[in-house]
């Protein structure tokens, strides 16, 4: 038996015609930038996500990119930003000019540690960026409140928790704006690249949109110096047919969770993802930890099981960052975690056989060790 680290079969397949009907329907009306279909979608996922408004933009990198330029961030700012999150994160710091401050995660939730954020606080700071990694929502209560008394705005990386939430409010709702990404593996998914921008301010959304779109509200008059950054009509049609469906592959992909937790229990050193309490896990990732990971992978990618590493290198030991001279040892949690972890298939959809067949070559791995 192959399984596959991921597979968008299930998820497809049922929506086939409808999802190529709605591609077939941007082709006959001839207008592929900027139309209803973007429109349309905007005003779905606001309304899913429980914001004023929604931006749609070309990816979730530009999401995350633009909202620092729309919040005024730049040169000899700082931005405090998880030390092992993906990449995207601090780039979109770097880009503006300002300063990347790493702060560790708990190292069994993965999300930015509230405890940890005070101690790097300083007069230069401007903002926390929260990641709601691998799908479980940061504690926002907390961090929500560390940013009032310092003044701080939160732009929140919800690229991989669509539909997550803490005590009961939805992530990509508690920031002063925050981005997402509908790359084709996120949760809410496009047939390519697309992102969005979540805010409940009407003056930023009215910035959002003039600066993904060259600066410009009226065509051929630029106020600012924009970005070509929008959402395509195409990728729109697509998410819109997407969306109705999300709800139904997040609580399959918690089933799948569900039957690793209670087939993977107990397993040598193995360590199962963790949810804190007053937050919910939406499964974009079911991570796992082990000192003996490289072995573990070697052996499912022996048995045809397709696993994935997220993420090997944490930013700070990435030779983009290499200027930042942090050594190895500079932030140990996220070192540790880059050495340790392995994401398992799960994908909405997947069967409960596929999981426990998974469940028992990693089994099988830790009995003969
Ligand atoms: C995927 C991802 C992004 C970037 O999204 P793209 O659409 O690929 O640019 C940003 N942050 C996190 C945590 C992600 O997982």
């Amino acid at each position: 038996m192959h399984i596959p680290f991921l597979s968008f079969a299930p998820q497809h397949n049922p929506l086939r015609e409808e999802i190529l009907a709605a591609i077939a329907a941007v082709y006959d009306k001839q207008w592929y930038i900027l139309g209803d279909e973007v429109r349309v979608f905007e005003a779905a996922y606001a309304l899913y996500n429980q914001v004023n408004h929604c931006i749609g933009v070309a990816n979730g990198l530009d999401a995350l990119h633009l909202t620092l330029k729309a919040l005024q961030v730049g040169p000899g700012d700082e931005v405090i930003v998880p030390s092992n999150t993906y990449i995207a994160t601090w780039l979109a710091i770097s880009f503006v000019g300002a300063t990347p401050v790493p702060v560790e995660p708990n190292p069994f939730t993965y999300n930015l540690d509230p405890a940890y954020i005070e101690a790097v606080i300083t007069s230069r700071t401007k903002g926390i960026m929260p990641v709601h990694l691998y799908g479980q929502a940061c504690a926002m209560g907390p961090i929500m409140t560390i940013a009032e008394r310092h003044g701080l705005w939160v732009v929140e990386d919800n690229a991989q928790a669509q539909g997550s939430a803490w005590e009961g409010r939805l992530t990509g709702s508690f920031g002063a704006a925050n981005g997402t990404s509908f790359y084709p593996g996120k949760n809410l998914g496009a047939l390519g690249d697309a992102g969005a921008i979540t805010t409940n301010s009407e003056e930023l959304a009215n910035q959002l949109r003039i600066l993904r779109n060259y600066g410009s509200q009226q065509k051929y008059y630029n106020e600012v110096i924009g970005h070509n950054s929008r959402l395509d009509e195409l990728q729109a049609a697509v998410l819109s047919v997407k969306l109705p469906h999300l709800l139904v592959w997040t609580q399959q992909r918690q089933e799948v969770a569900r039957l690793y937790d209670q087939h993977l229990r107990g397993l040598g050193d193995l360590i199962l993802p963790a949810i804190e309490v007053g937050a919910t896990h939406v499964y974009h990732l079911y991570v796992v930890r082990t000192q003996f990971r490289d072995a573990l992978q070697q052996h499912l990618t022996k048995h045809g099981v397709g696993t994935l590493i997220h993420y090997p290198v944490p930013p700070h030991r990435q030779q983009a960052y290499a200027h930042l001279h942090m050594n190895l040892g500079t932030y140990p949690i996220a070192e540790e975690l880059a050495a340790t972890s392995l994401s398992l298939p799960l994908w909405p959809g997947m069967q409960s056989e596929q999981v426990s067949e998974v469940a028992s070559i990693v089994n099988s791995f830790f009995v003969n060790q």
